[in-house]
């Protein structure tokens, strides 16, 4: 909708320019006009959603659960700080997935600083970008670039974030939810199912850094926090971060 309205303030730009007989507002107005268009066409397709439906609709209703679908129901695993620094410590290759909860919390500097310190102990870290994370077009990767990530380690194409993931020994998820829904590719009757997605259980091990059992934007259940590899490292994304920095540090200390 906010690229949507851009194009629009293009489009006026565009008319002023012919009314008062401007030819820079004109080639100006046209060229965010179309922009802005090319934009929500494409925000739309990463959400797998029509553009009447971004404009007039919200996401379809979530069921608030799925009697006898799946079997009992399963609680995530949670796993302490130590613990998963220990991981990261020794990880050759790590994926970091940020979402809404990324910005939110500001963990974007505190996230760089895991990264130097996971690269210095030889892992490599890569950040998988999706088109739709956080509340506007680009927000991570804005806040990201604002941290001082080298724009190389950013996988802003879904299908190239998948393969690098499949191969990782660890992905972090903070603070995304919807764009890591297994149920967008598995659950027919799922408002996400046909959005493309990240695939962070194709890793060896996923945490996931967030709040509590708070949904995301679609406000559907997500059964990755309940897959057999993923395990939950609750609290806020900058001070989880920040306690998984301090025991990284600590077990080089320790050695
Ligand atoms: P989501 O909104 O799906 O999930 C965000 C998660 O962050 C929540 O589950 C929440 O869980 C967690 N969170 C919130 N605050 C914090 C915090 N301080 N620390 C740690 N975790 C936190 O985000 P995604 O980025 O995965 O997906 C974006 C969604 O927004 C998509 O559905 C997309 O379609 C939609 N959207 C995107 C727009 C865009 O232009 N990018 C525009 C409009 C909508 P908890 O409460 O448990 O912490």
């Amino acid at each position: 909708v906010i690229s949507l309205l851009n194009s629009y303030a293009g489009l006026a730009a565009a008319a002023t320019g012919f009314a008062i007989g401007n030819n820079v507002l004109i080639i100006a107005g046209a060229l965010e006009g179309a922009g802005g268009f090319i934009l929500s066409i494409i925000m739309s397709k990463a959400m797998n959603r029509s553009f009447a439906n971004v404009i007039f609709g919200a996401f379809g209703a979530a069921p608030s659960s799925k009697p006898g679908a799946k079997g009992d129901v399963k609680e995530p695993k949670s796993i302490t700080p130590e613990d998963a620094a220990t991981q990261l410590a020794y990880a050759g290759s790590v994926v970091i997935i940020p979402g809404y909860g990324m910005a939110v919390a500001q963990a974007q500097h505190t996230c760089r600083e895991l990264d130097e310190l996971i690269s210095k102990k030889g892992g490599e870290v890569k950040y998988a970008i999706h088109p739709v994370a956080g509340r506007m077009p680009g927000h991570l990767n804005v806040i990201l670039s604002e941290a001082g990530i080298d724009y190389g380690a950013l996988l802003t194409d879904v299908d190239d974030a998948n393969r690098v993931l499949a191969t990782a020994d660890v992905a972090i998820v903070i603070g995304a939810n919807d764009i890591v829904n297994p149920d967008a590719e598995d659950d027919k009757s799922s408002p996400l199912y046909g959005m493309p997605i990240f695939r962070p259980w194709t890793a060896r091990t996923v945490f996931v850094i967030k709040r509590g059992k708070g949904t995301g934007f679609s406000g559907v259940e997500n059964p990755l926090f309940t897959r057999d590899n993923t395990l939950m490292l609750y609290g806020d994304a900058k001070g989880v971060l920040g306690s998984l920095i301090k025991e990284i540090k600590a077990l080089d200390e320790g050695h």
